[in-house]
């Protein structure tokens, strides 16, 4: 894992008279799994999609590993951050091979090591990689795809992985199953987390730290999930 350390980020969208995130300055550890949980349109997603350069902050700075990152190149962050998100995260016209592929492709790795790599994150998700590797995201259910969007963020090894309600779209049942796994694959990989859901009870399971926000991203409160529990 690496730190993460956000120090009064801010965003206001075009015009708009409020800002959709108000000076939000949090210290996350490595390794740590955070989560962000609070109400739909707090600023959560906008938070996530600063940090791995999606949108530029209006100001503030985030530091990875003590390195402000609010200057350099995305793609560079692209080999520190994986990023998953709801199933639609997945490119429709690629197999699944090839959605895990495509950052170690960019990133340059040899087409060995990226067809090792991809097996390899197939079956730390739980997918048998040859019944799967060759199947486009359609014919997958909702949380095969989940489940793939896992692997792909993680296909680079990045020390930090960003999650934005990744099992959102799936029924309670398997939800529960990707949560379990969760847990586990970050019990082997030591992941720096910064996990954003609207679900209070995920949260709690989920995280080491919780931060639950209000509106614009103010944070009412930061902390261990039995902290939190007995306030
Ligand atoms: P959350 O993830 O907590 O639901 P978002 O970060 O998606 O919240 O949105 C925070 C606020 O910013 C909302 O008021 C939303 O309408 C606004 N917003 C999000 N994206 C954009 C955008 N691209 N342009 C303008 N406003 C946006
Ligand atoms: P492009 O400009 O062609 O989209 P990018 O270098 O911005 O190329 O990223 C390519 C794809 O990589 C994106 O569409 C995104 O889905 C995925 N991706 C991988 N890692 C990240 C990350 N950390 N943040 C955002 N997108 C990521």
């Amino acid at each position: 894992g690496a730190t993460i350390e956000l120090d009064e980020l801010t965003k206001r969208y075009g015009h708009s008279a409020q800002p959709a995130v108000d000076g939000v300055s949090m210290e996350i550890a490595a390794g740590e799994t955070v989560i962000l949980v609070g109400p739909s349109g707090c600023g959560k997603s906008t938070c996530l999609r600063m940090i791995n350069r999606l949108i530029e902050p209006t100001s503030g700075r985030i530091l990875i590993n003590g390195e402000d990152v609010t200057g350099i190149d995305p793609v560079k962050l692209r080999r520190r951050i994986g990023y998953a998100i709801q199933s639609s995260g997945l490119f429709p016209h690629m197999t699944v091979a090839e959605n895990i592929a495509q950052v170690p492709k960019m990133l340059g790795w040899s087409k060995s090591t990226v067809r090792d790599r991809v097996e390899q994150m197939l079956d730390l998700v739980g997918l048998d990689p040859r019944e799967f590797h060759g199947r486009y995201p359609r014919q997958l259910s909702g949380g095969q795809q989940q489940r793939v969007g896992v692997a792909r963020a993680l296909a680079a090894d990045p020390p930090v992985l960003l999650m934005d309600e990744p099992f959102g779209a799936v029924d309670p049942i398997t939800r529960d199953h990707l949560q379990d796994e969760l847990i586990r694959l970050q019990h082997e990989l030591h992941k720096t987390i910064v996990f954003v859901t609207h679900d209070f009870d995920e949260a709690i399971k989920l995280g080491d730290r919780i931060a639950v926000l209000r509106e614009q991203s103010h944070i009412a409160q930061f902390d261990t999930p039995e902290a939190i529990l007995t306030n």
